[in-house]
């Protein structure tokens, strides 16, 4: 597996949320780190149908447009009784004329489980693939899940997009409740952080 032995690194990201974990999670190793929004890179189209496709994009974009190695992360959450969705698609559900507005998603989702009598529990899934990519074009690819179940109403105002819906396996607090370092040690992108960690660590 080839090694980051460089010591700056863009994170393919205008995700604030996004932004604020993955600088959590890589703080320890010592990298220069900037953002590909911080660089005023334009958000490349995500024209993938899974989040594999859609992380390389990000991953490339950015690797190419900053002549450094780039880390993306595409994510969402899988409802079952929703056949997956919204899926690759969760950042589209929360898109309105003024933004994103997490709180008319989160209502959307339970109102299409309502509408079609889901059973309880309702069994649903963050999913995490990040991609490390160089400017020669290589990338590696690391996968994160977490499981649990919707709740309603939402509980908790830390963390961002759908947490305060989200309640882990074997948890009583929703990730929106959690104290972030509680969530960073369990969540589908720490998750995939360890794998990508094992990377960084023998650079
Ligand atoms: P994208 O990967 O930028 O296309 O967007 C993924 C979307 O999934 C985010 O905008 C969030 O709504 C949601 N998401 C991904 N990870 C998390 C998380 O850790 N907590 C809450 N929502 C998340």
């Amino acid at each position: 597996m080839r090694k980051l032995s460089e010591k700056s690194l863009v994170i393919a990201s205008h995700n604030q949320g996004k932004l604020i974990e993955i600088r959590a999670l890589l703080e320890p190793f010592g990298y220069q780190i900037t953002s590909a929004a911080e660089l005023g890179f334009d958000e490349p189209e995500e024209t993938e149908d899974n989040f594999a496709g859609n992380a390389r994009i990000k991953a490339h974009f950015a690797a190419k447009n900053s002549g450094l190695p780039a880390l993306s992360d595409d994510s969402g959450i899988a409802v079952d009784a929703l056949n997956g969705a919204p899926g690759v698609y969760t950042a589209n559900w929360a898109e309105t004329s003024n933004g994103r507005d997490f709180t008319m998603a989160m209502t959307k989702v339970w109102d299409r489980l309502e509408d079609i009598n889901a059973p309880e529990p309702r069994v649903a899934r963050f999913v995490c693939t990040l991609c490390l990519a160089w400017p020669d074009g290589d990338d590696l690819l690391f996968e994160g899940k977490v499981e649990g179940r919707l709740i309603w109403p939402v509980r908790g105002a830390n963390g961002f997009g759908f947490d305060p819906m989200f309640l882990p396996d074997g948890k009583t607090q929703t990730f929106g409740e959690m104290d972030p370092a509680e969530k960073h040690a369990m969540s589908h992108r720490s998750v995939a952080f360890a794998q990508l960690v094992a990377c960084l660590r023998d650079a």
